[in-house]
């Protein structure tokens, strides 16, 4: 456990098991230093433990440096149901994933995720107070962390200094799902001009239809004569083949862990691809999270979540000062602050 290649001193990793209820699960605290940790739970049929291993100790890291990267009270976490959603999920499977919750006492709290849903976090809630979308208004249908994107992404384009913005930007979007397609969305209103790709038809067919998007095969997506590649779907996306193939001269996008390994945005860098890092673009949901707690109104979340756009501008310009990529900038930002909050805690 201690070498496992994605153990980042994680500060606590609990396996979850409860026979009755037919639950296995993982919950993973990364850190705490700065707060509880939030992050969702993950409902997936793994093919292999160690998969549901690896994936959540990279999201719950991931879900640190999105909070970190915003200036916000928490820490982060995740947690892995091992399952079908469609099949194996039942009331009694979310109540033990709930009490699982529970015995952590409140340093780690539990949001939806792929597999999961509100009305199942509503479920958890009859046993530990410690969930997201506790109020009316978190259950609103806000797309927050395609907002987000869209925020960074004006960031990346006015550092790049395009003239008109985003107004005839040419963007491939990877994917339309929850952040893809209201991404779409906001990006066509802004008038922007789309390429997209999914593997399910009716999805593009939809973004043809209600955005006039040109629709290209999945495996194309990337390599499309564009002014920016927004990755949408799978995580790990930029790799060796390619990075080359790339013809955006931006990166940004809503996906989870889209550089194969770090050194990644460097050959990005070397490429002249201005790359805002993932955690960062995609961090809405802790955003607006903390928001409700304060006032959740869909003005003051929408607004909550448009920080992205200055904190974005301050990493890219940092990192055209230092000649370093975004993500070591935003990187040695959050190292920074955890340093300091656990400065802070042991006194
Ligand atoms: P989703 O499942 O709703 O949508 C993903 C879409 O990508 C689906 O329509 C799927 O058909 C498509 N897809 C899968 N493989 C593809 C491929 N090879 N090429 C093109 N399309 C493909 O998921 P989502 O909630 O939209 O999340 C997308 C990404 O954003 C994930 O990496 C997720 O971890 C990340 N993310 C999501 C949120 C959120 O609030 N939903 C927050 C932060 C990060």
């Amino acid at each position: 456990m201690f070498r496992h290649p994605d153990f980042d001193d994680h500060e606590q990793v609990v396996f979850a098991r409860d026979a009755d209820a037919g639950l296995r699960a993982i919950i993973a605290v990364h850190s705490s230093a700065r707060g509880p940790a939030f992050g969702g739970c993950r409902m997936w049929p793994y093919r292999r433990e160690a998969d549901a291993l690896t994936d959540v100790l990279r999201l719950a890291r991931g879900m640190t440096y999105k909070a970190a990267i915003c200036g916000l009270p928490y820490g982060g976490g995740k947690s892995v149901i091992l399952g079908d959603p469609q099949r194996d999920k039942t009331p009694a499977l979310l109540g033990a994933m709930g009490r699982a919750v529970e015995r952590l006492g409140g340093r780690y709290i539990v949001a939806d995720d792929i597999g999961t849903t509100l009305d199942d976090l509503a479920v958890m809630r009859t046993v530990t107070s410690h969930t997201a979308a506790a109020t009316a208004a978190a259950r609103a249908p806000l797309a927050v962390t395609a907002y987000g994107v869209l925020m960074a992404i004006r960031a990346a384009v006015r550092h790049v200094e395009r003239p008109g913005g985003l107004d005839g930007l040419r963007v491939a979007i990877q994917g339309l799902g929850n952040v893809g397609l209201p991404l779409a969305s906001y990006l066509h209103e802004a008038g922007a001009v789309l390429t997209v790709a999914d593997l399910d038809p009716a999805r593009t067919a939809a973004a043809r239809r209600r955005f006039g998007a040109t629709v290209v095969e999945p495996a194309l997506i990337h390599r499309q004569s564009v002014e920016l590649f927004a990755p949408c779907a799978l995580g790990a996306v930029l790799d060796d083949q390619t990075i080359p193939e790339l013809q955006a001269r931006i990166v940004c996008g809503g996906a989870n862990n889209q550089l194969a390994e770090a050194r990644h945005a460097a050959l990005l860098a070397a490429r002249g691809i201005l790359y805002v890092p993932d955690y960062l673009a995609n961090a809405g949901g802790v955003i607006d999270f903390h928001q409700e707690r304060i006032d959740d109104s869909p003005e003051a979340v929408l607004a909550a979540v448009g920080r992205i756009e200055p904190i974005a501008e301050e990493v890219l310009r940092a990192a055209a000062r230092s000649g370093r990529t975004p993500l070591e900038v935003a990187d040695e930002m959050v190292q920074a602050r955890l340093a300091s909050a656990r400065e802070r805690r042991h006194g």
